[in-house]
């Protein structure tokens, strides 16, 4: 075996080593959103803390460096294309974590476990005041964290990169802004429109047990395979994916609104989906896991909103529906039950906006992070910001930071440079999903049949099993001939909503 060959293989050995602690430090945050007794939470902060910090070390030791670098001088000879992906990859995380001092990533994580607590104090009490010193200590931190990862234009560039590096911000920015420029009159056009769903009418009594069987129900019907993963309970619904044979997802259940929990899960599951169609001979390595947060993001809400809220998905479910829960859905029509479930009104909270409104909340997020960062805004004056552009983006008044300001946890934790991996997923969705329609022939057909096999294994082909072996901007170029353009999720809600509004 060649020199460049043995160090790769080498390699690979070390890597799966540390993805074992990876994954179990993954199993870990699970537990505790899923199993672990309330009093068990100091322990488990102290053990995840202790073995990040194992594991941190050993993936930035200086002999790994160096062994990297070797393989490197090796790679374009020896290496074929997927081992080369893998050596920029690990090498690219390398450079990543070795930017941030030990000290300084302790301080971060130790500031925002306080700001977290503080912030759903400040939510209750709806108190800005109190939340305001621990924002303002961690704007400072990110943007030191900035410093330490590099960027060219803009601190919040660096941060956008965490979740999706293959955009730059002024890239994102003009995705963005052709998208507002697009929502703001068409919203004010919907709300002209006389017609008004009743989304009440969906509301009912519906028993936990039987939604769970329904949620497991829809989840494998789309292809999640249960032999491979499990879905739980847990206050906010998330996806962990540990292995391609082992993919956890949950949800949340409301027994007045079985919607507001089988959506959410349709959501969870398509990130189920993309974690179960990555490889396992890959496990261990960056081809193993998905491309960025905003690919992820795009993967569940395609499944979400694209399929899920489609009305051919639910000319197949909604007779399923009906038969569950006679009451009340035996009384309202598919029509009036596709239009209920895409109701388009501006309201103050993102998590439970529609998919028209929803881009807005983003926008607004994005625009006073970008501001908070370059030091344009202070954390100060943030309700007001905060307040201003809500009515004049949606239209609506916040009657309190509770309902304003203060509804997201991302800040808290320090997650600033998240909220547009969102809106540019529904941008990516749009875009592929537009491909597959033209790659797959009748492919509405198979929806409406309940087969949804032949659309899984298009994504599987064309984006789980790469991994991160390309970039999104590559990705999305060389599946759809195109760069990433918004216009097809413009083109999707203009359609879609012209038709249910009657426009
Ligand atoms: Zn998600």
């Amino acid at each position: 075996m060649k020199k460049g060959q043995r160090l790769f293989q080498e390699l690979l050995v070390d890597l799966r080593k540390l993805y074992y602690l990876g994954s179990t430090l993954q199993i870990l945050a699970w537990d505790q959103e899923v199993k672990m007794p309330k009093k068990g939470g100091k322990l488990r902060s102290e053990t995840i803390e202790c073995l990040s910090g194992i594991l941190h070390e050993k993936f930035t030791t200086s002999s790994f460096g160096t062994r990297l670098r070797k393989i490197k001088k090796f790679s374009k000879q020896q290496l074929n294309d997927e081992q080369q992906a893998i050596v920029r990859e690990v090498l690219h995380d390398y450079h990543k974590a070795k930017k941030e001092p030990k000290a300084f990533v302790e301080l971060f994580a130790k500031t925002a476990s306080q700001a977290q607590n503080t912030w759903r104090e400040a939510k209750q009490k709806s108190d800005f005041p109190l939340f305001q010193p621990y924002l303002t200590k961690i704007v400072k931190l990110a943007r030191k964290r900035a410093n330490y990862l590099g960027y060219r234009t803009s601190p919040y560039e660096a941060l956008l990169h965490l979740f999706e590096p293959a955009l730059t911000l002024t890239e994102i920015t003009a995705l963005l802004e052709e998208l507002k420029a697009f929502l703001i009159p068409f919203l004010k056009i919907l709300q002209r429109s006389p017609v008004n769903p009743n989304p009440q009418r969906l509301f009912g009594n519906f028993p936990i047990e039987k939604q769970e069987k329904l949620n497991q129900y829809v989840a494998q019907r789309i292809g999640f395979d249960f032999e491979a993963g499990r879905l739980d309970i847990s206050e906010h619904p998330f996806t962990s994916g540990l292995h391609p044979d082992d993919v956890r997802f949950t949800t949340r259940y409301d027994k007045e609104d079985v919607l507001h929990t089988l959506i959410p899960t349709i959501h969870e599951a398509g990130h189920g989906l993309y974690e179960q169609g990555l490889l396992a001979k890959n496990f261990g390595t960056p081809l193993g896991e998905a491309l960025s947060i905003a690919m992820h993001e795009a993967q569940s809400r395609l499944w979400e909103n694209i399929i899920g809220r489609s009305k051919i998905f639910w000319q197949f479910f909604y007779p399923r529906l009906q038969k569950i829960f006679p009451k009340p859905f035996r009384s309202i029509p598919l029509d009036d039950f596709y239009a209920a479930l895409n109701t388009v009104k501006a309201s103050l909270i993102r998590v439970a906006a529609d998919e028209v409104t929803y881009n807005l909340h983003i926008i607004l997020r994005f625009e006073i992070e970008k501001e908070l960062m370059e030091g344009a805004l202070a954390v100060s004056n943030l309700p007001r910001v905060w307040n201003e552009r809500m009515k004049s983006y949606l239209g609506v008044r916040v009657p309190d930071n509770a309902h304003g300001v203060l509804q997201d946890i991302h800040w808290s934790f320090g997650s600033i440079g998240y909220f547009p991996s969102y809106a540019l997923g529904n941008i990516y969705a749009a875009q592929l999903y537009h491909q597959a329609q033209k790659d797959l022939p009748n492919l509405e057909n198979d929806f409406r049949r309940g087969h949804f096999e032949r659309f899984l294994a298009w994504q599987r082909k064309h984006i789980h099993r790469h991994g991160r072996r390309y970039r999104s901007t590559e990705l999305i170029q060389a599946v759809t001939g195109e760069k990433i353009s918004a216009k097809y999720f413009i083109d999707y809600l203009r359609t879609k909503y012209s038709e249910l509004y009657k426009l």
